[in-house]
């Protein structure tokens, strides 16, 4: 679109929310946005499309680095289905108040096939334990802090992103503000895409696809002692019976636990799946009342762009879940903040946000950060999850009080744990020979069966 069809297009009624911190922008408002005036008389402008914890983030780190921020979230009374477990140093790193944990687990248990039980309690450090909250609990906290930053929150469904023709043309977006209804457009300098699995910017930018899981959870009130059971108690259960390709999960909420399982392999039988779960958890969770059913896909991979021009995907929509795990909380809202933070050091630094600089400042330290603990969670993946016989070595291993901790110290922590070249050597030689005697077994197992 050329300057002068741009020019048209505003003076015809685009509207700009209000500046002030308004929740709902109801009336439509002439744009104040002249072309030419980009990144020079006006503080930088962002929007952030997706309120969860890493639009939250970018939003917050963009409006207390300056720049004129509007986070827009459709629901933001909403919940996201999400099992709720956060790494322990989440809470520092982003200054969250202990009033929002639920629960904290301090004994967590692996359960194998043959339900071979790997105790990780017993090598916990002193103080570490899992943070176990309610998504709509953190979500909501870590949106009012980007408005006490200054972000304007903009409660609305953006259905479409017109691209800039030219580096010095602004981004428009397209949104329905709730709850009246209005349509409007919004025109900024950058675009931060933080509308998770099914990202809208991701669509609009070309940024490539990505393989999902599929993840279903139900959220199941138990009879008081059945409860009282899992009060720092979580479970992952690994086996044909309850996923494919993934693990299913008893995890303590606050009045509840969240039985789920996830699948990229056999999304169309995640129900039977579920049932899997249920009954392997078996008696631990009978008596319970289903209170809520949830799901929702999870990015397998980062997407192949994840910067496109001066548009950003961050959390979700860039694809930041590991696939061992399914953990993405943490990563999205620090990829929100270092991109936010990234945004901010580009414009002050050059005076405008270019595609290069988010690459440098932001991908580049995403990557170098991260990329080697994705990578090593894919093997994981790969090696232990795809067979019975693999669970099973799996479940072994984590019996292992150097896996317990190593393990404990890179999730809680999020530190690559530089370990003993020797106990590795040992762990890497134990690893091979659980996969031989489960690999065996399994085989005897299948021959009895025949029989
Ligand atoms: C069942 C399940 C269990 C999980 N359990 C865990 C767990 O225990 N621990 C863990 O770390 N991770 C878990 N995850 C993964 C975790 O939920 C995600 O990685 C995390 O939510 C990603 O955060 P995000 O901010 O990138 O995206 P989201 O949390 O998905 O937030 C995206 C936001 O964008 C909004 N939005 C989307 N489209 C639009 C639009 N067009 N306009 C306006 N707003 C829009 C949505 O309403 C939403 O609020 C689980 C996932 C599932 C599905």
């Amino acid at each position: 679109m050329s300057s002068a069809s741009l020019s048209s297009t505003f003076s015809s009624g685009i509207s700009l929310p209000s500046p002030s911190r308004t929740r709902y922008p109801p009336t439509r408002r002439p744009i104040l946005f002249p072309v030419s005036s980009l990144t020079t008389d006006r503080p930088l402008r962002a929007a952030v499309v997706g309120g969860g914890p890493a639009g939250s983030s970018a939003a917050e780190a963009l409006a207390a680095g300056g720049v004129e921020t509007f986070l827009i979230e459709r629901s933001p009374s909403g919940s996201k289905p999400c099992g709720g477990a956060i790494p322990l140093c989440m809470l520092s790193e982003f200054s969250l108040p202990s009033s929002l944990v639920d629960r904290r687990v301090s004994r967590m248990r692996l359960l194998s096939p043959s339900n071979l039980v790997a105790d990780f309690s017993r090598h916990l450090r002193p103080g570490d334990h899992i943070p176990m909250l309610r998504r709509e609990v953190l979500d909501s906290f870590l949106r009012g802090r980007a408005e006490s930053r200054g972000a304007v929150l903009l409660p609305g469904l953006v259905t479409g992103l017109t691209l800039p023709a030219s580096p010095d043309e602004p981004y428009l977006i397209r949104y329905i503000s709730s709850p009246s209804g209005i349509s409007s457009t919004l025109a900024v300098d950058v675009v931060v895409g933080a509308d998770g699995a099914n990202s809208r910017v991701a669509r609009s930018i070309s940024a490539g696809s990505y393989s999902t899981a599929i993840a279903f959870q139900e959220r199941i009130r138990l009879p008081p002692a059945a409860m009282a059971a899992y009060s720092d108690l979580a479970e992952m259960y690994v086996g044909g019976d309850v996923s494919p390709d993934f693990y299913g999960w008893v995890f303590p909420k606050c009045d509840h636990v969240a039985v789920g399982t996830g699948t990229v392999a056999a999304k169309r039988e995640i129900k039977r799946l579920q049932s899997g779960i249920r009954s392997r958890a078996g008696p631990k969770i009978a008596g319970g009342e289903v209170i809520r059913v949830e799901a929702h896909p999870i990015p397998e991979h980062p997407r192949p762009r994840r910067v496109v021009g001066r548009a950003a995907l961050v959390g979700d929509a860039a694809g930041y879940v590991t696939r061992c795990s399914g953990e993405g909380i943490y990563f999205a809202a620090k990829s929100g903040r270092m991109c936010g933070e990234a945004i901010v050091r580009v414009w002050k630094e050059g005076g405008k946000v270019t595609e290069e600089g988010l690459k440098r400042e932001y991908l580049r330290k995403w990557d170098d950060e991260f990329i080697v603990m994705f990578r090593f969670l894919d093997l994981l993946q790969r090696v232990f999850y795809g067979s019975n016989a693999g669970r099973e070595a799996l479940v072994e291993l984590c019996g292992d009080e150097y896996v317990q901790r190593m393990t404990f110290d890179s999730y809680l922590h999020k530190r690559m744990v530089s370990g003993d070249l020797w106990k590795d050597f040992g762990l890497l030689w134990k690893t091979m020979g659980s996969l031989v005697r489960a690999t065996i077994l399994e085989k005897e197992v299948e021959k009895l069966r025949m029989v």
